[in-house]
């Protein structure tokens, strides 16, 4: 297509041209127009023709375009109805290092746990139906009994996500009643989500006590009136307080509560199962410790620590959770049927020993050193065969999605020497699939931690292509 500018073109020239363009219908009717229409329909396929042809009545009218082929019309509207149909919720490499990265996703599922969602989305299932009567079952008892017998818990219940399961909590225990919480604790969890909006979104008045760095058993303990039905902790999620810090233990904070006739509650946000400081990581909180505290209902996330789909999980007293199972709003934060279907079989590989092996993000925790710095070197020779400047580096990477805030682990970061990193990582983001990296001290850094078995060709054929 010639498009440069011309000039000298008369205005007869240009009423020429236009008559030249080929109608809609001859559009429509020509192999490539019918081979559009198969693939994407014919109300759009029409739709985009028209708009090419206005494109090129435009550019004619301008004197930017004088021949008008059949093949170039056709090319514009594909690539028009490409972009239109084209998702926008697109798998990514995450060479950022960041396992639990919640805008890219938090856990990426194991292999059983996608098994089980394609297994469930493709037909029908028990999801509310008992084999045995051939009645109506329920819902909530599909990882009901895996959740407890990991935990120890009486009960458990899930649903949506841990916002929604905390919302809940709060709404069918204590709406119109108080919640004692420490203000170290009052935290913003990320995307605008905050902790004193929930609480006041669930019908409960927020009873603030302590300080920002220090709470003592004693703030809870004054705060306790009438009104008082529960003393919330939570998690401080992706915040660390350090230095002059101090908050009363789980277990003693719960003696107070019950003492007092009071819910001890507990937002514990990761889902932690397993034994981070074994990973020479900060120990977070397990939610089975936390229920031997004597929390009443702990409450986090299936997609974080835990490794598993989006979810929220309830755990608790037997009593307790049947009430929020009874309550309209566990209805309006259902979980679905393929979330729960994988986070049943994401619960089995802790039951079995094999959360380790076969969860994605316990791999990357897990990791070995060596095996990271393997893959670091074989992509970095692999770049300076094609001529780049790299090499392998120490670096850290970050457990993320609001668990073990601040903490990490050492890694090797693949760095790429770069006149221009910023605009690599740009380009690097525009290929299929695009490639998630950092920029850390005027080098492109890519840690092999997040990078996941089959995505190494994309990304080093990516970095050659781009570089
Ligand atoms: C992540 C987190 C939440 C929110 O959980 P979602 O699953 O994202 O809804 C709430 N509380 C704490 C402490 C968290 O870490």
């Amino acid at each position: 297509m010639n498009t440069e500018p011309d000039s000298q073109i008369s205005s007869s020239d240009i009423s020429f041209r236009l008559r030249q363009l080929p109608s809609v219908d001859s559009l429509l009717n020509s192999a490539g127009g019918e081979e559009l229409i198969v693939r994407f329909g014919r109300e759009l396929t029409l739709e985009a023709l028209r708009r090419a042809l206005d494109l090129s009545r435009y550019a004619i009218a301008e004197g930017r375009q004088q021949q008008i082929e059949i093949v170039d019309l056709i090319a514009s509207a594909d690539s028009w109805l490409k972009e239109l149909i084209a998702p926008t919720l697109r798998p990514v490499v995450n060479a950022t290092g960041v396992i639990i990265h919640t805008n890219l996703g938090r856990a990426p599922a194991s292999s059983a746990a996608i098994a089980a969602i394609m297994a469930t989305a493709k037909g029908y299932s028990t999801l509310e139906y008992d084999l045995e009567s051939g009645q109506r079952g329920s819902r909530t008892i599909h990882a009901e009994k895996l959740m407890t017998r990991i935990t120890g818990a009486e009960a458990a219940l899930v649903v949506n996500n841990n916002a929604a399961a905390l919302l809940l909590m709060l709404t069918a225990l204590c709406q119109g009643r108080e919640i004692i919480i420490s203000r170290g604790q009052l935290v913003e969890i990320g995307g605008g989500f905050r902790i004193p909006d929930v609480m006041a979104q669930s019908g409960a008045k927020l009873v603030e006590v302590g300080t920002t760095n220090r709470t003592h058993l004693a703030d809870y303990d004054q705060a306790i009136s009438e009104y008082t039905s529960a003393i919330l902790v939570a998690h401080h999620s992706n915040f660390k307080v350090v230095g002059f810090t101090s908050e009363p233990a789980l277990g003693e904070i719960a003696e107070l509560a019950h003492q007092q006739d009071l819910l001890m509650l507990y937002d514990q946000g990761s889902g932690a199962l397993l034994d981070t400081s074994k990973f020479g990581l900060d120990p977070e909180p397990l939610v089975q410790t936390a229920l031997q505290s004597g929390v009443d209902v702990v409450t986090f996330s299936g997609d974080k620590l835990l490794g598993g789909p989006q979810a929220g999980i309830l755990c608790g007293r037997e009593t307790l959770i049947s009430q929020m199972k009874r309550h309209p709003l566990a209805r309006a934060v259902r979980a679905d049927k393929m979330a729960l279907a994988a986070l049943s079989v994401t619960l089995t590989r802790y039951l079995t020993g094999q959360a380790l092996n076969e969860i994605p993000v316990w791999q990357m925790i897990a990791r070995p050193l060596e095996e990271i710095e393997k893959l670091a070197h074989e992509w970095a020779e692999l770049l300076t065969i094609k001529g780049l400047s790299v090499e392998v580096i120490d670096g850290q990477s970050t457990i993320g999605g609001g668990s073990l805030p601040g903490a990490t682990l050492p890694t090797k970061l693949l760095a790429l020497n770069h006149p221009k990193p910023v605009k690599l990582a740009n380009d690097l983001r525009y290929q299929d699939p695009p490639i998630i990296a950092r920029i850390s001290e005027d080098q492109l850094v890519f840690d092999p931690r997040t990078v996941l078995p089959g995505q190494e060709q994309a990304l080093i054929g990516a970095i050659i292509a781009f570089s």
